[in-house]
């Protein structure tokens, strides 16, 4: 079991089930919304996710893309592609324990910021299902 929430503790989760899909992306989307200089998340299956505490506020990225947040402090906790309905997409450094699923590629590295080391992972110029 998963659990996580975001940073004032007015929303929690829990996910059970394998996580997959573990990335860092790099793409100008998650970077400005979360203002950092980029994002690791990671995917389970829909019906494996469950808010447990609280209500996220909902908001469209980009046409396809919803993405959640606690709307006292911000923290954003999750992503949902409409062409991927059975997953959704944790912010990893939501969880209670961020290292229990580390990331294993880096996508949209083609906008990755000039100052960002790479950390030796694979990586993919586009790819991304998070956007
Ligand atoms: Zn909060
Ligand atoms: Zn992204």
């Amino acid at each position: 079991m998963l659990t996580g929430g975001c940073f004032c503790g007015a929303i929690r989760y829990e996910a059970d089930g394998a996580p997959f899909r573990e990335t860092n992306c790099h793409c100008s989307i998650c970077r400005r919304t979360t203002g950092a200089p980029f994002l690791s998340m990671f995917s389970v299956r829909s019906i494996e996710f469950r808010i447990t505490k609280g209500q996220a506020t909902r908001f469209n990225s980009t046409a396809k893309s919803v993405r959640s947040f606690c709307p006292r402090c911000g923290t954003q906790l999750t992503g949902e592609h409409a062409d991927f309905p059975e997953e959704i997409g944790i912010t990893t450094a939501s969880l209670d324990d961020p290292n229990l699923v580390p990331p294993r590629v880096n996508i949209h590295t083609g906008s990755r910021l000039e100052w960002v080391v790479p950390d030796g992972l694979p990586e993919y110029w586009g790819g991304s299902r998070q956007e």
